[in-house]
């Protein structure tokens, strides 16, 4: 009975080493080493690439001289450390920039089936509320990786200090949502804007600190959402919330609350409408979108979000990462199932 064929998950590089060792891939994820190899085995993986059937490679080993049985037992071992999959159907091209996408999910996905976490994307619906350099970032990103549907909400104008990310400086003075359909239309002509849809996760963009009233709305929409709160020198990226499953903003402000009581009226005068201009520093925006991007499409892809539960400070000038977990806080009681008694809601 023959097997159906196997190949190398795309992106993994078959590296000589040695006269008798090859190296497959060079992310320490995955990489790994074939060692005590004879000239006439390191010949035939030299070879290999992500085209290569795997099962025809030992079939092929005896014409070349190598050993079918060891090479036959490599390729199962390859197998079972998860570093192939199986040979798509001829003829599957993907293009454009979903084919980097679908290379790097063929090594993040448990089944190596990168191109259907691709072509999932396009079935999902993302919200975006804000859309100065950051939040059109994010969309744009969003949108290039294959999502599906962006929801764009901001009823704010360009302004000239906007085109410090994909802004141009030909739409200030026009509405921020309809600049950024253009921009987007521009970027993935196959994504539709907007539509009468849930959105399956939002991204929310605000300055000085995250707005409580609407971690409420979205909480009680049982919306999974992305916090990132730009300051005029850094940037702090997340949490995550998945509803009733990770800590909520609420549990972070109680917690704030608990080490410094002014915090709340603090916090109100951060959300305060005030006038003025909220810049966004182009690259701390580019990278407080990237992060947030990934974590949604992280989401998309059913997997637990690295910043579920946990904040990214970005820091200007640098940019270094500063991570912080957050759990969730006994007195806000958004993980507790109904009809269970909790502490409750309690004003700071
Ligand atoms: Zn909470």
């Amino acid at each position: 009975m023959s097997r159906p064929p196997l190949q190398l998950r795309p992106g993994l590089r078959v590296l000589p080493r040695a006269d008798d060792e090859v190296q497959i891939g060079t992310d320490p994820r995955w990489a790994v080493r074939l060692v005590d190899l004879p000239p006439a085995e390191v010949a035939l993986w030299s070879a290999v690439d992500g085209t290569t059937d795997l099962v025809g490679l030992a079939d092929r080993a005896a014409s070349q001289g190598a050993d079918a049985a060891s090479v036959a037992t490599t390729v199962d071992a390859l197998r079972d450390a998860g570093l192939t999959r199986p040979a798509p159907a001829p003829g599957v091209r993907t293009g454009g920039p979903a084919e980097a996408e679908t290379v790097a999910w063929s090594l993040l996905s448990a089944d190596g089936a990168g191109d259907a976490v691709v072509a999932g994307r396009a079935g999902a619906a993302v919200g975006v509320v804000g859309l100065g350099p950051t939040g059109l970032a994010v969309a744009r990103h969003l949108a290039v990786a294959g999502v599906g549907t962006l929801l764009l909400d901001d009823d704010r104008a360009v302004r000239s200090a906007d085109v410090a990310g994909a802004h141009r400086w030909s739409d200030v003075g026009a509405p921020r949502a309809v600049a950024a359909a253009r921009v987007l239309r521009d970027a993935a002509p196959g994504a539709r804007i907007d539509g009468d849809v849930e959105p399956d996760v939002v991204v929310v963009v605000e300055h000085e600190a995250a707005d409580p009233a609407r971690s409420m709305l979205l909480m009680t929409r049982d919306v999974a959402h992305v916090w990132v709160v730009l300051r005029a020198a850094d940037a702090v990226v997340g949490p995550v919330v998945r509803p009733g499953v990770d800590p909520c903003l609420r549990c972070l402000d109680l917690h704030r609350t608990d080490l410094d009581p002014a915090w709340p009226t603090v916090l109100r005068s951060l959300t305060a409408a005030r006038p003025g201009v909220d810049g966004e520093v182009g690259v701390l925006a580019g990278a407080a979108a990237a992060l947030a991007a990934a974590q949604v499409l992280m989401l998309l892809a059913g997997q637990v979000p690295t910043l579920c539960g946990a904040t990214v400070e970005l820091t200007l000038p640098d940019l270094v990462a500063r991570e912080r977990r957050w759990s969730t806080h006994a007195a806000c009681g958004c993980t507790s199932p109904p009809g269970t008694t909790d502490a409750g809601p309690r004003e700071a």
